[in-house]
């Protein structure tokens, strides 16, 4: 294969971002020591600010869109990695700075690379993709600080989205009881066979925020930021915490200090991106443990390069339930 598929990203001179499907040569791939042929790559909502531009995300011009990748080694310089294997790739400024996964061929950092586990087929590999990533750290940031189920129930936002629906699924799979905070009741009965104990709509969430509201949750998964939460903080029980995971509605946090200092809550961030490559090998495997295949299908939809830039577009405005999984090759 000399010539090959891939999204590009180009910028105008007023600075618009425009897509295309084209083929690039060998020559445009970027430095690294492991070629790989993709087969699989997600849309995430990074992804979707990537292709609109609707925030600076890309950082190297031309830019082929995608921070997520399943493949097999097709070329190493890196002895610790064959023709033949079979590899995830999520983060570390793919689809950012370095040309990513939307592409039937990548040249990768070697360090990137994680084996793919046998029990995740390059589909439901991507089906977890960075939102795997990204639910499980933050699992263990939890567990780390000794909030556990015992403590309350947990609180998912944008439970509708990529990273909600895996969360409210792994959530709870590992016994917490979970509420789903959703802008779109037709997702309600997706969410409960996932796993949501309780689903709610936005309204709790809506108007001024209180210093301090009625303690109702033990812990929260936001993706939203902005005001939900700042509400959220607010509702935390004595001790709980909340993992900051997304900005869906912006990165500001309109927020008291009263949780903090009054309540001992703890906020913490989440950065999928530069995960250590060791803790993400224990991550993909305790994903491969913990996951139902079987619910990760129902809540993955399939499509081609071909159809990814639209979908990029459409997750930007809130318009895809659960996760998405671009098949290549
Ligand atoms: P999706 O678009 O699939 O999900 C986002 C969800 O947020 C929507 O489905 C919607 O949920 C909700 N939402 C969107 N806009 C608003 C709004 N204005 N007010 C309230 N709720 C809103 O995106 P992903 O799940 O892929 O990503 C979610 C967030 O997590 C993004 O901000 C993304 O950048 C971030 N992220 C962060 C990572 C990290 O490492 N920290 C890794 C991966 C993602 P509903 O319809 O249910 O209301």
């Amino acid at each position: 294969m000399t010539d090959f598929a891939a999204v590009l990203l180009e910028r105008d001179e007023e600075g618009r971002t425009g897509a295309r499907l084209t083929r690039l040569a060998d020559s445009d791939l970027m430095a690294g020591e492991v070629t790989l042929a993709v087969r699989a790559s997600a849309v995430n909502f990074k992804d979707g600010l990537a292709v609109t531009g609707r925030l600076p995300v890309v950082r190297r011009w031309p830019m082929v869109p995608g921070i997520d990748a399943a493949g097999v080694v097709i070329a190493s310089e890196d002895a610790r990695w064959q023709p033949g294997d079979e590899v995830i790739l999520t983060g570390w400024g793919v689809g950012e700075t370095h040309l990513g996964g939307w592409s039937e061929k990548m040249r990768v950092s070697g360090d990137w690379l994680v084996r793919r586990p046998a029990a995740l087929s390059p589909v439901e590999a991507m089906a977890l993709g960075t939102a795997g990533v990204t639910v499980a750290e933050g699992l263990d940031r939890l567990a780390r600080l000794g909030v556990t189920p015992a403590d309350g129930s947990i609180v998912v936002t944008g439970a509708a989205g990529g990273v909600g629906s895996l969360a409210v699924m792994l959530l709870a799979r590992e016994g917490w009881s979970v509420t789903a905070v959703t802008g779109r009741p037709e997702e309600a009965e997706r969410l409960r066979r996932l796993g949501a104990v309780e689903v709610i709509g936005r309204d709790l969430f809506m108007g001024p925020v209180k210093p301090l509201g009625r303690e109702r949750w033990a812990a929260a998964f936001d993706m939203v930021g902005s005001a939900m939460l700042a509400h959220v903080l607010s509702m935390l029980k004595p001790g709980g915490a909340a993992i900051a995971c997304g900005n869906a509605a912006g990165m500001d946090l309109p927020a008291s200090l009263a949780p903090f200092i009054l309540r001992g809550v703890s906020l913490i961030g989440v950065d999928s991106v530069r995960v250590p490559k060791a803790r993400r090998e224990a991550i993909w495997s305790r994903l491969a443990d913990i996951v139902d295949r079987q619910r990760l299908a129902a809540m993955t939809a399939v499509v081609d390069l071909t159809e990814a830039i639209d979908a990029g577009h459409r997750i930007v405005e809130g318009g895809i339930a659960g996760r998405m999984v671009v098949a290549i090759g």
